[in-house]
């Protein structure tokens, strides 16, 4: 993927374009308004028609209100209520769904996407590429955590999976019709967007940015989302996890035959009650860890299992309560 950094911006052909920003929220009331005006104090000085398609993913605080009072002053607001709480990639997918622009931009609602970013993402897609993925700048990360658990994991996935991801990747990013139209034509269910934004290829450029702070509020990206998200990211784009239990299975199978040949020229030498004996400590903690490995093999055999059993059962992948 090439990098925004060594591409210089060049005035496109002016043409007008319909950009929908697609912007889901979880129990984001206390931001929400500050973030929209944000997002308004740069969009309304572009030639661009926008709408913002709002997602309330299953708030429950003050959320819907605030969105009401938004789309009363701004009739280009649109505001997709799902029935419960599906989780951000669920609720990106829905707003991705009900998009019609040419170009659609996805950022969060809590104003840690700065709408700066959005007249060069527009330029880049103008000037032919299809997507324009949003980087977090290094400095920018949150706290040490957030620092730690992402580096890692991305050093992990690229490792394991065959989609090479870009470190740092948010889902912050514009997208043409053509790609918006490839991500609606993956029905999964478990969905991690940043890989499929990889996998799905197309001419894309990397555009870093500052992060600033959330206006309000915490981050809702709880530890239990954020390991829902990375083993989505894991069992959807990798099956390198069952060879892992593969090969150490063959690598017991090995030591397995040592012992046994071993155990067998004890035997033929006539030396057995001597050794045998004291070799059992050795012995009991092969079978545990071959055992150990087994279990591990099982339960990764049992995630892509229920993986499969959810992709096979089609439900949807979040359900609307009110659209408006
Ligand atoms: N979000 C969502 N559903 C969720 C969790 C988060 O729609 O279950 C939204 C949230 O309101 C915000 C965006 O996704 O607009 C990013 O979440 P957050 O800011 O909490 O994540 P962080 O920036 O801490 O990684
Ligand atoms: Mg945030």
């Amino acid at each position: 993927m090439q990098r925004s950094g060594r591409i210089t911006l060049m005035p496109s052909r002016k043409r007008k374009y319909r950009v929908d920003l697609v912007i889901p929220v979880y129990n984001e009331a206390e931001a929400l308004e500050k973030a929209y005006a944000q997002i308004c104090g740069v969009v309304d000085k572009l030639p661009h028609e926008f709408r913002f398609i709002y997602v309330n993913d299953g708030s429950d605080d003050g959320t819907e209100e605030s969105l009401a009072s938004v789309r009363q002053i701004d009739r280009r607001v649109t505001a997709l209520s799902l029935s419960t709480n599906f989780g951000h990639q669920a609720a990106l997918t829905a707003g991705l769904d009900h998009s019609t622009g040419d170009i659609v931009i996805t950022m969060d609602g809590d104003g840690q996407h700065p709408p700066e970013m959005i007249p060069q993402m527009i330029e880049l897609i103008a000037q032919g590429y299809d997507i324009v993925q949003g980087q977090r700048a290094e400095e920018a990360r949150p706290s040490f955590f957030k620092k730690f658990t992402s580096d890692t994991f991305y050093k992990f996935i690229n490792a394991v999976s065959g989609t090479q991801m870009v470190a740092g990747a948010a889902d912050f990013r514009a997208l043409n019709r053509q790609a918006v139209d490839a991500l609606k034509a993956m029905p999964e269910y478990h969905r991690f967007l940043r890989g499929m934004i990889s996998w799905i290829g197309y001419r894309s450029v990397i555009l870093p940015y500052h992060q600033p702070a959330r206006i309000a509020g915490h981050s809702k990206y709880s530890v239990g989302k954020m390991f829902r998200l990375a083993s989505d990211a894991i069992f959807s784009f990798s099956l390198i996890p069952l060879y892992i239990g593969l090969s150490s299975g063959l690598l017991f199978f090995a030591l397995a035959l040592i012992q046994l040949s071993w155990v067998f020229w004890l035997a033929i030498s006539k030396n057995t009650e001597h050794v045998i004996a004291p070799g059992w400590s050795s012995l009991m903690a092969v079978m545990l860890i071959a055992s150990g490995i087994i279990m591990i093999l099982l339960g990764f055999i049992g995630v892509y299992v229920g993986y499969i059993f959810q992709e096979v059962k089609r439900r949807p992948i979040y359900l609307l309560k009110k659209e408006g």
